[in-house]
């Protein structure tokens, strides 16, 4: 396992512990608790925290919306997957939330509660972590199976390299906002409470900005292309994300950088078929093949396999080849291949093949009787 390249895949009911009927209260409850136990603001430095914490506010993001709950329930993931243009289509999809859109739903649930006093103080909000940003890749189903490395262009805001974040031009300083007199916040009274807002004049910085940067016209970043080698590890499927640690956007005035979410969309192979790490293919025989028994030769994603098939199979048999399926990810071991042959009934026959099916048929004796379906399906047993 590569150290930043970090798999996940969650289900969003799971990261909140509801039940996929939850009520709309109950998941705000749901959310509520946790959001309020990884608040980084309550876990300073603690990055798992804060990855539960994004975790649980991305998970509630979407199920709080009905329209993106409905989508969600019957597409998963993949449900978001979809609005951009597949491979190299830079961050499409309104699947996750950017950092802005989190921060609207906890403002609407908590309102100024973590800017009241307590906490940072008024200055330091003027760092702000970088947005996270998503990145659409498609791989050929056989670049999931066995891995692959993919060069992609991201674009995104960096710390401004003239003023270093700073967004004043060289050789001045900011002046203090003269709304807050430098505090970064307004106090005024409602009932009992002297509440704190943020300044809106200077965003709570508590100073303005007089000589902005000629590079960044005082926004601190500047847009700018970045490559990153994304490696790919065996077995990925449909929706894995790998997150790069601080490959998202810079944050303002020089603030930590979010993290990039690299989320997979695998394409589908002409016949195998995936079941987790097993592959499943089908394999049409012929009646005095499946009668007489025969060899067959299948492609498997390593090369050619024989299967053996024996006298007297059934349509319907599996026939198992261990270890030919899909790697364990970030684990040994391999799934199986699993190949199902079907018994071909002809549709068009020449006379004498017509001719020769009724010379065997009167020699054959079948029971045109009804049975249960699992004594029928016990012919189905697997063979290795
Ligand atoms: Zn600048
Ligand atoms: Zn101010």
């Amino acid at each position: 396992m590569s150290a930043t390249a970090n798999v996940t895949k969650v289900d969003f009911y799971e990261v909140l512990s509801v039940s996929r009927d939850a009520s709309d209260q109950e998941l705000k409850t749901a959310y509520r608790k946790l959001a309020m136990q990884y608040h980084p603001d309550r876990n300073p430095g603690d990055t798992a925290a804060e990855d539960k914490f994004k975790e649980c506010s991305e998970a509630y993001q979407v199920l709080s919306d009905p329209e993106k709950r409905a989508a969600y329930d019957r597409y998963g993931h993949a449900a978001f997957n979809g609005s951009s243009s597949g491979a190299g289509g830079p961050f499409g999809g309104g699947g996750f939330g950017n950092a802005q859109d989190l921060g609207d739903i906890f403002g609407d649930l908590f309102g100024e509660m973590f800017n009241m006093g307590g906490g940072r103080g008024g200055r330091s909000s003027r760092v702000q972590r970088g947005r996270d940003l998503r990145y659409d890749l498609t791989l050929e189903f056989e670049e999931a199976v066995f891995g692959v490395e993919r060069e992609i262009k991201v674009r995104r805001s960096e710390t401004c390299p003239d003023c270093h974040g700073d967004g004043t031009a060289k050789g001045k300083q900011p002046v203090t906002c003269s709304q807050c007199g430098g505090r970064g916040q307004q106090r005024y009274q409602q009932g009992f409470f002297s509440v704190a807002r943020t300044c809106s004049a200077c965003g709570g910085t508590g100073t303005l900005i007089s000589d902005p940067c000629q590079t960044c016209h005082g926004e601190t970043r500047v847009q700018s292309e970045h490559q990153i080698l994304v490696k790919v590890p065996a077995g990925v499927e449909q929706d894995t994300r790998i997150r790069y640690q601080g490959e998202g956007e810079s944050g303002r005035f020089g603030g930590p950088a979010g993290d990039l979410y690299v989320v997979l969309n695998v394409k589908a192979h002409k016949f195998f078929e995936r079941d987790g790490d097993d592959l499943h293919c089908v394999l049409p025989i012929s009646f005095p093949q499946a009668a007489l028994g025969t060899e067959l030769e299948i492609q498997t994603l390593e090369g050619a396999e024989t299967i053996k098939v024996p006298e007297g199979t059934q349509s319907g048999r599996e026939f198992k080849l261990k270890g030919k399926g899909v790697p364990h990810l970030n684990e040994r071991g391999k799934g199986d291949l699993i190949v199902e042959v079907r018994v071909q009934t002809p549709a068009k026959l020449t006379r004498q093949q017509k001719d020769l099916l009724r010379q065997l048929g009167e020699t054959m004796e079948v029971e045109n009787t009804p049975t249960s379906r699992g004594l029928f399906d016990k012919v189905r047993e697997i063979f290795n």
